[in-house]
């Protein structure tokens, strides 16, 4: 195992124990700058990282290297350095035994993504920049039933862009393949059209740009790069919501596109209607094409994914194992791949076959994870109202009374966020209140959270008396 899979190992086990947001925020970038006799360093991109991962998550993180390594670590210190290419330079220094396809999550969410083969760059094309994963392709990616219209509406709009769907929103919950619909949507665009333009960018990316762009006077600029394009590819708009100024830039970018009949797909991890707020008009824009949603895989499509994902890392596992990891990772397939490379590396450092013995314990801390689903929207609720010192009746009631609204609201994110209800059912749980001030609440929270730390710590608390009630 080289220190890149080791590090995404142990970002995989990281990640289970923090926010979405805390975790890309402060993993992003990092790596393993060296690993010798249970000494290890982390390379961290600055100095308000390197507090924080040392005053925060040192313990998370020491937890997470030892369970992988099944080894002792005896120092673990963090040191500021920048890696160029993250997945090239290990390469380069020491031949990997697995090749780990996914590319770092944190690139995914921030900016464009950058492990382009080479391929565009010879390309003399204006976005040739920009690069495209290889890896996601509609040949690989595996359809069940709960991913098979999005895959449908995927390859039409590729083989004909602009057409009936346009734009396509493809939306569902984390990790089931968003992303990677829509780089194989350009791949194969690019397969039948070698000089086709495709912008690829996430949500954040697209805003940061803008207001660059304003700030330095660039507006024409900005204008060029996005409506000179055949294909624009957008990862998780929702992030869009509540920012005005760049919903305006965006509606004009779509209409400039969609009047030129140029191919929008966008993604978003709920619908159009959820994204709240949002300008009405762009609601009807984003709505305007094709609407499907991705939901999570079952099982016999997680096993396939699993079969599928070891055939690509030259790896064979016994069925019985590859059923064992799809009944106990269910909702997620990038949790299924991260398992999975966890589960290989494993093996493959320690030189030992796999067996269902070998693997159990591997995958102990998604059982615990797991467990969450067994508790109950009351259980949780009561958890809340207990935490701020109320009744769960408080929290029912009718009352919108400050010291009454923050904790229901808190109630209504958990119950969206670890539950995973709808919003019309944690209304209804919360003294039938409407689906919107369920929506209204998580979104509030949702960003509270992203600067709020007294709020963080909160959450985490809650979390641990909820799942050890
Ligand atoms: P999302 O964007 O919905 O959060 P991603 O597209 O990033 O999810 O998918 C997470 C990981 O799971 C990626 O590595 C992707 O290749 C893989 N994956 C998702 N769906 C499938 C599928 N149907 N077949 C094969 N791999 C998949
Ligand atoms: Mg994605």
């Amino acid at each position: 195992m080289n220190t890149h899979e080791l590090w995404q190992a142990v970002l995989g086990e990281v990640e289970l124990k923090l926010s979405r947001a805390n975790f890309t925020t402060w993993f992003r970038d990092t790596f393993i700058s060296e690993c010798q006799n249970g000494q290890v360093i982390i390379g961290v991109p600055n100095n308000f990282t390197l507090t924080w991962l040392e005053k925060k998550y040192h313990r998370e993180i020491l937890e997470s290297l030892q369970n992988v390594t099944q080894e002792p670590v005896r120092s673990l210190t963090y040191r500021i350095e920048t890696k160029a290419k993250p997945a090239a330079a290990v390469i380069l220094k020491e031949a990997p035994v697995i090749v780990v396809q996914q590319p770092p999550r944190q690139q995914e969410d921030y900016g464009f993504i950058q492990t382009d083969s080479g391929a565009s760059a010879k390309s003399n094309n204006p976005t040739s920049n920009i690069a495209i994963n290889a890896n996601y392709t509609f040949s690989n990616f595996v359809v069940g039933k709960q991913n098979e219209l999005a895959h449908a509406a995927a390859q039409a709009v590729a083989a004909q862009p602009g057409g009936t769907y346009n734009p396509l929103f493809i939306y569902g919950g984390v990790g089931l393949g968003k992303t990677h619909l829509l780089h194989a949507i350009a791949n194969e665009m690019r397969r039948q059209n070698p000089n086709c333009r495709i912008l690829y960018v996430t949500c954040e990316h697209f805003t940061n740009d803008f207001i660059n762009s304003v700030r330095l006077g660039k507006g024409k600029e900005f204008k060029d790069r996005y409506r000179n394009v055949d294909l624009f590819l957008v990862d998780d708009i929702q992030f869009i919501s509540g920012k005005d100024a760049t919903q305006e830039e965006f509606f004009h970018t779509f209409n400039a596109l969609h009047q030129d009949n140029r191919q929008i797909v966008i993604t978003s991890d709920r619908a159009p209607k959820a994204i709240q707020p949002l300008e009405k008009r762009l609601q009807s824009r984003l709505e305007w094409g094709m609407l499907v949603d991705i939901g999570t895989p079952d099982l016999e499509t997680r096993i396939a994914i699993l079969q599928k994902k070891c055939l690509e890392k030259g790896v064979l596992l016994d069925r019985d194992i590859l059923h064992y990891v799809a009944s106990v990772i269910y909702s997620n397939i990038r949790e299924l791949e991260g398992a999975l490379t966890k589960i290989i590396a494993f093996h493959q450092f320690k030189n030992l076959v796999p067996s269902l013995e070998s693997v159990k314990p591997i995958l102990a801390s998604f059982e615990s994870e797991n467990a969450k689903k067994t508790v109950t929207a009351r259980q949780l609720i009561s958890v809340v109202a207990e935490y701020f010192d109320l009744h769960p009746e408080d929290l029912l009631g009718k009352s919108r009374e400050k010291r009454l609204a923050f904790p229901r609201q808190i109630a209504m994110y958990l119950l969206r966020e670890e539950m995973k209800n709808s919003y019309p059912a944690i209304g209804n749980e919360l003294g039938g209140r409407d689906h919107t001030t369920a929506m209204h609440a998580y979104t509030k929270i949702f960003e509270m959270l992203s600067h709020d730390d007294k709020l963080q710590k909160d959450l985490e608390l809650l979390k641990q008396r909820l799942y050890s009630s």
